[in-house]
């Protein structure tokens, strides 16, 4: 019997995120040839996006564009979707493990009575079944899951499935109406923005992170140099936040955020474990510390025993070369 895969795809300042290309590779590992493919494209302004997404998948691309819907709001992005979700009535739903496809995914299940696997970094199939991989413990152990019944919900977690090609026939796109309920139960008063940079931190493919080795708000200026040069994003550590040399918004760690880029460059970072919740799952680590015996050096592939104001630089200069 043939499914329907449902994507929900996400716009981060005028662009598609990146994870949305990988929830759709996610899907055509584990469809089957008679299954369908659709994607929810939802937001304010956003219609000028919905050909470049139907380059990427045969399914439609539904698109349901609104000014009240500029913001994410989890009570509007809901009725939204369910109003695609009827019109395609999907089996199995995929969002980015971001921050609105944790807020949304755990709601579309709980809408659609199913279950939820989040976190998601791989998946395989068996006797005609998906298999999902997700970290546990701070990425000290996995788990492999699989649904049993029901709708299925899925939160991909940026970085770690490659993003689907384009293809040769794009999908149609269907405008959808959508008027939004006057009784919303809160409201956004203000979003307060606040970036690492150009490159957005989750999804970067280099991350330059300072701890409190740094010393100093001005002690981030040589790492946001390397992490220019790499085309990356500037992460911290929680002590570099605690101590005030730069914003929470740049947190990596278990209360902080998830990164798994190509190469992550620990700069004066011990390595607690809190703060290898968010980034031992990168898949080149380089820790620069003075301390030989830090406990970075344990999850580290290359370690360099220095002061990272000499470091630092040095790396920048030979990356410029490249
Ligand atoms: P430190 O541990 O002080 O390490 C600084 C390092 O810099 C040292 O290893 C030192 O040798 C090195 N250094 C100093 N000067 C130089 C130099 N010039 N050149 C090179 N190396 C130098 N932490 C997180 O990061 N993320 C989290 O999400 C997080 N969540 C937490 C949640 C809870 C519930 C708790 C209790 C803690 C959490 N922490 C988190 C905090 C965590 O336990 C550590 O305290 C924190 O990660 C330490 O930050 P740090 O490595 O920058 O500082």
């Amino acid at each position: 019997m043939s499914q329907t895969y449902l994507v929900v795809a996400e716009v981060r300042g005028g662009s598609l995120r990146q994870v949305t290309l990988e929830a759709l590779q996610a899907v055509s590992q584990i469809k089957n040839q008679d299954d369908l493919v659709a994607v929810a494209l939802i937001g304010s302004q956003i219609t000028p996006l919905a050909s470049e997404l139907a380059g990427y998948t045969q399914g439609s691309v539904y698109v349901i564009d609104r000014p009240e819907l500029e913001t994410y709001h989890p009570e509007l992005y809901l009725d939204a979707l369910q109003i695609v979700m009827d019109k395609v009535n999907p089996e199995v739903i995929l969002l980015g493990h971001t921050a609105i496809g944790r807020d949304l995914a755990p709601a579309v299940a709980s809408r659609l009575h199913g279950g939820q696997i989040s976190d998601v970094i791989s998946i395989a199939k068996e006797d005609g079944k998906a298999i999902y991989t997700r970290p546990l413990y701070a990425g000290k152990a996995f788990e492999t899951k699989q649904f049993l019944e029901g709708p299925q919900v899925i939160t991909i977690r940026p970085n770690n499935i490659s993003a689907a090609a384009t293809v040769p026939t794009p999908g149609d796109i269907v405008e959808l109406e959508f008027t939004p309920k006057a009784d919303l139960r809160s409201i956004i008063k203000d979003v307060i923005r606040k970036t690492s940079g150009k490159v957005d931190l989750t999804e970067a493919k280099f991350v330059v992170s300072g701890g409190r080795g740094v010393k100093s708000a001005d002690g981030f200026k040589p790492l946001e140099e390397l992490a220019e040069v790499l085309q990356g994003a500037v992460g911290a550590s929680r002590g570099a936040c605690d101590a005030g040399y730069c914003d929470y918004a740049l947190q990596i760690g278990q209360t902080g955020k998830v990164v798994t880029p190509e190469i992550y460059i620990a700069c004066g970072i011990s390595g607690a474990i809190q703060h290898l919740a968010g980034m031992s799952q990168s898949r080149v680590i380089i820790a620069i510390n003075k301390d030989p015996e830090a406990p970075i050096f344990k999850v580290a592939d290359y370690g360099i025993v220095g002061d990272l104001f000499d470091v630092v630089p040095l790396l920048t200069q030979e990356f410029k070369k490249v």
